[in-house]
């Protein structure tokens, strides 16, 4: 795999300060694949000071001509899908068709849509006698996860530059090497110098770095709540904004009416997307007790036919975190039905599609983000005790309400604590607003609201 040994500022790749590498390692064979620098405070500061000097131009460039750019981006990023979806599966582990359908092609998605946003959205309106301006916020300091290593980025970067705001990357990790030929797209595209910079690195070291340096203006975060309440706490004390995508726990309520093996299935199959690293994962399934025996031998089948079809987690450190959570739900008396926490494979760090019965709410598996690919099946025997289960974690991020009647669902979906719910199986669309009420986070990406995240007004009154 290609590796750059530099950062990338100001519009070309330079040495790191930092003398320290991250070795890059394939999560399926457990074989280093690359190393990347770790940048230090001192490149994370030369980063921050080339998008403070490339602002003010690009921040007066007419959003016409940033949103040409933004096509550019879009063209090369279409044009090295194929490399894409390589580099994710040599540094994530999912299998390459995977990465082709869903980690390339999403983010060539949403870069799309901020080209054609970036020419449409309106950053100046009337309101009685005042015009009220959408200004650019400044210098966006983003701090990405490897779950969707290109995803998260676009997700940030993408309506930054839309908004006309400069950025620097403090990509994970684990998944460097997606950012750094995103950082080539860029560079390729024909964005002005200093307007996208890359520093790699370590969390505690270049992350916070960037969180905590002055020249910052939005810190906008995805990855765990634990690293987003430090994020919060820092900004917090300099009064500056922040944007936190954070953990879930979502809940997949079918109701008794529903097309229950539709449901259950459509339910599994989002649980084990991406070996279950996904925030938004609909890892508890509520269902009637009439119907409850019958979606658990359904989503034991199910599973079981995963078996081989996903990949790898991305750790060593997630495996052990995952079989360590498969394993407190056994103690505290769970039912296991598919799956377990023995290894299914000699190298790699694959985990079995695990399926849990007679989970209650207070189970540790009921209330904790697990990150992998396990599923928690609760019972409920009428409707309000199904949403106080649905409302009973601290996060709020997405679900999903199986009816009859889509209106019932909307209904009971209307009365959930969360961001985003797919009625009756839903689609994507990657115009829609996520991100979280409690604790999965501050603010919305993609879309205009995920614009709006990087603008700040100004009215003037006459
Ligand atoms: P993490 O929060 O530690 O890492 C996310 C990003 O934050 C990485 O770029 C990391 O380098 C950076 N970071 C870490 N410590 C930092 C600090 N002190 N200051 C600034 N930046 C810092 O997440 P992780 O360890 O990779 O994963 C742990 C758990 O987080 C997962 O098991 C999962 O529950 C959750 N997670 C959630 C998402 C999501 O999309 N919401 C994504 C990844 C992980």
């Amino acid at each position: 795999m290609k590796a750059h040994d530099g950062i990338y500022l100001d519009g070309a790749w330079h040495p790191a300060a930092g003398q320290g590498v991250i070795e890059v390692v394939n999560p399926a064979d457990e074989q280093v694949i690359g190393e990347v620098p770790a940048g230090s405070a001192e490149d994370v500061d030369a980063a921050v000071r080339a998008a403070r000097a490339a602002l003010a131009a690009w921040a007066a460039t007419p959003p016409g001509e940033r949103a040409a750019r933004l096509t550019a981006l879009r063209d090369v990023l279409v044009a090295r899908k194929d490399e894409i979806a390589e580099t994710v599966t040599a540094e994530l582990g999912s299998p390459l068709p995977f990465s082709q359908a869903v980690h390339a092609a999403l983010p060539i998605a949403v870069a799309g849509s901020y080209a054609e946003l970036a020419a449409t959205h309106s950053f100046e309106e009337k309101v009685g006698n005042s015009t009220v301006y959408h200004e650019p916020i400044g210098v966006v300091g983003a701090i990405t996860p490897w779950n969707y290593p290109l995803h998260q980025i676009v997700a940030k970067v993408a309506p930054a530059l839309a908004a006309g705001c400069t950025v620097v990357l403090k990509p994970a990790e684990d998944t460097p090497l997606t950012a750094q030929l995103f950082a080539e797209a860029v560079h390729e595209a024909g964005l002005p110098a200093g307007v996208f910079n890359l520093v790699t690195g370590l969390g505690p070291v270049a992350g916070q770095a960037l969180a905590e340096h002055p020249g910052v203006d939005l810190v906008s975060f995805t990855g765990s709540t634990a690293v987003g309440k430090q994020i919060a706490a820092t900004a917090g004390a300099a009064i500056k904004k922040v944007a936190l995508e954070l953990g879930g726990k979502s809940a997949n309520v079918i109701l008794p009416s529903a097309d229950l093996a539709r449901a259950v299935n459509v339910g599994v199959a989002n649980v084990m997307s991406n070996s279950g690293q996904t925030c938004s994962a609909w890892t508890r399934m509520l269902v009637h007790s009439s119907r409850y025996d019958e979606a658990v031998e359904l989503a034991a089948a199910a599973a079981a036919k995963y078996g081989d079809r996903i990949g790898p987690l991305v750790s060593a450190k997630q495996q052990a975190r995952v079989r360590g959570y498969i394993e407190k739900g056994v103690a505290e008396g769970a039912r296991l039905v598919a799956g377990g926490p023995a290894s299914p494979r000699e190298r790699g760090w694959f985990v079995s599609p695990t399926v849990f019965a007679d989970v209650t709410p207070e189970m540790t598996i009921a209330q904790e983000e697990i990150f992998g690919p396990v599923l928690s099946i609760l019972r409920y025997e009428d409707e309000e005790q199904a949403l106080r289960i649905a409302n009973g974690t601290v996060y709020g991020l997405a679900g999903a309400v199986w009816a009859g009647e889509e209106a019932e669902a909307v209904a009971f979906a209307r009365r959930m604590d969360t961001g985003q719910v797919d009625i009756n199986g839903g689609r994507f669309n990657p115009l829609a607003p996520f991100g979280g009420y409690k604790q999965s986070g501050v603010g919305r990406e993609l879309g205009a609201h995920g614009l709006a995240e990087y603008l700040q007004t100004k009215s003037l009154q006459f």
